[in-house]
């Protein structure tokens, strides 16, 4: 199996937010996508997907469903943006999110590599590593800091675990 190169996906989200002077939280995709170039739509459909990245006429349409819990909406385009971006193979991705949806309780060590890179990825989009170092007075309450970034608690323990690990390597 192909390592995550976690380090490349992480790097190419900061690229972005810094290219693009997003430096607030909560990330707003609604921007990212604009600057990005893609369509950004919002659906209210409760029998459509999360979030999707979808080609028509070759115009890139990033899609929010908010007949979806809003957070969960979010991370799942945020994840597309990062199969885009991460140059992961069309096809391969457009099958992938199919896989994902019956793989979602795959553990994390068998989901595919590029998944996980997409993740990574939308982790650092959601969560950047700098905006989360100015909050460390309150990495003891994931719920509290979810709420500020706007993602789900799951999602901000993996990035607050991410934090300290990442800052031991460094002390
Ligand atoms: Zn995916």
């Amino acid at each position: 199996m192909i390592e995550a190169n976690y380090k490349y996906a992480r790097e190419m989200a900061r690229k972005i937010l810094k290219q693009h002077k997003i430096l607030d939280i909560p990330t707003n995709l609604q921007v990212i996508c604009e600057k990005l170039g893609l369509e950004y739509v919002e659906l209210d459909d409760s029998n459509e997907l999360d979030g999707a990245v979808l080609e028509l006429d070759g115009t890139r349409v990033a899609m929010l469903n908010k007949a979806k819990p809003f957070v969960r909406a979010r991370f799942t385009l945020a994840h597309e943006l990062g199969h885009i971006f991460l140059n992961h193979d069309k096809r391969e991705f457009y099958d992938a999110e199919a896989a994902r949806d019956y793989g979602e309780d795959l553990p994390e060590n068998q989901k595919p590599a590029k998944e996980k890179e997409a993740d990574a990825f939308a982790s650092e989009l959601l969560i950047p590593m700098e905006q989360l170092k100015k909050f460390q007075g309150d990495l003891k309450s994931p719920d509290k800091l979810a709420g500020f970034f706007q993602v789900s608690k799951p999602a901000m323990a993996i990035a607050i675990a991410n934090f300290f690990s990442t800052s031991k390597t460094f002390r």
